[in-house]
């Protein structure tokens, strides 16, 4: 059933923005860039060149998908300074990893579905990343050139089981527990973005890109120096202050200024 994307940013801007969108139209995928309120097609996947169809359609009669597709999510944790202090532990000397699988992945407005064997889920409001091209081994100063975009991430994680289980894997990966979207925006600037988590309308993670512990570009050649990323692969860079629980009911919204909007609802199973 379509829901367009008319109420996940209110404030279209009109220009100068390349918003990239992977969304069901007539039952078929496709991948498009928002203009206004209007949905103009691409010809081929965006990564390595943009080309248009002179096709178009209106905002709303389209479902999003998640704008990557992405072979792997590889996120940082304690990567702000603020976060960091916040929990009292020291600034760690490498980033560091873990990641989640692809099917974890929902679009923004779909369903964050609460497990049954998960006592206590957390949001976590992310900025990430989708890699261009195939990379491996690059250097910091080669990683502009391998990035296509930024998108919103929430980093969803069942808490409890994360601290039973000593590592995060499960915690970390049930279905829909990885909201990315609503778009990839090529022309973001992500080195002092404000980022804001928002439940239920109320402010409850508020912080900036400027406190990150790593810097993207060093994320990106650190993580290349580990595993070859391809084309839609999504890197996410770590969660500021303020992370707490969600119950089923809540809404949840990551909100990075200058970027856009990932709403998600959390339902019972
Ligand atoms: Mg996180």
């Amino acid at each position: 059933m379509p829901s367009g994307f008319g109420t996940l940013v209110p404030d279209m801007p009109e220009v100068s923005v390349m918003r990239i969108i992977r969304f069901l139209y007539q039952q078929r995928e496709y991948w498009g860039a928002v203009e206004g309120q209007t949905v103009r097609f691409l010809a081929e996947p965006p990564f390595v060149r943009i080309r248009f169809s002179r096709r178009r359609c209106a905002g709303n009669a389209i479902r999003l998908l998640v704008p990557a597709t992405a072979s792997k999510i590889v996120l940082v944790g304690l990567n702000y300074r603020d976060h960091a202090a916040e929990l009292g532990m020291p600034l760690p000397e490498e980033p560091v990893l873990f990641l989640k699988p692809p099917s974890a992945l929902v679009a923004a407005g779909g369903l964050i579905r609460y497990p049954a064997a998960a006592g206590r889920v957390d949001y976590e409001a992310e900025l990430a990343l989708v890699i261009r091209r195939r990379i491996r081994r690059i250097k910091p100063a080669q990683a502009e050139g391998a990035v296509f975009g930024y998108t919103c991430l929430n980093d969803v994680t069942a808490r409890d089981l994360q601290k039973r289980d000593g590592q995060w894997t499960r915690a970390k990966s049930f279905d829909t527990f990885c909201p990315v979207g609503p778009w990839v925006d090529t022309r973001f600037s992500p080195d002092c973005a404000r980022i804001r988590a928002v439940r239920n309308g109320i402010t409850v993670q508020d912080s900036s890109t400027a406190h990150f512990v790593f810097p993207i570009p060093y994320l990106v050649s650190y993580i290349s120096s580990i595993m070859t990323l391809l084309p839609g692969d999504i890197i996410s860079t770590g969660t500021p202050p303020g992370v707490g629980p969600l119950q089923p009911g809540d809404t949840i919204a990551v909100d990075i200024e200058g970027l856009g909007i990932l709403r998600n609802r959390v339902a019972r199973r």
